[in-house]
């Protein structure tokens, strides 16, 4: 399994914003990753880390807007 980086549960993992995690998950913006649930702030970083969610959780990703 890959190292990750440390990412808070209220905080998407793509561009660093802080998101409403009940607000996510009612819009479907929520993802459960190898057990860990992340959430986003809409649904272009939703879609961007279903591609590849490595990128973003790896160890020197810097989350950019
Ligand atoms: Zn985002």
């Amino acid at each position: 399994m890959a190292e990750h980086r440390v990412i808070a549960p209220h905080e998407d993992p793509v561009c660093g914003m802080t998101v409403n995690i009940a607000e996510a998950r009612a819009k479907g913006l929520a993802k459960t990753y190898e057990g860990r649930e992340h959430v986003f702030c809409g649904k272009g970083c939703f879609l961007e880390f279903g591609d590849d969610p490595e990128t973003f959780l790896a160890v020197g990703f810097t989350p950019t807007m």
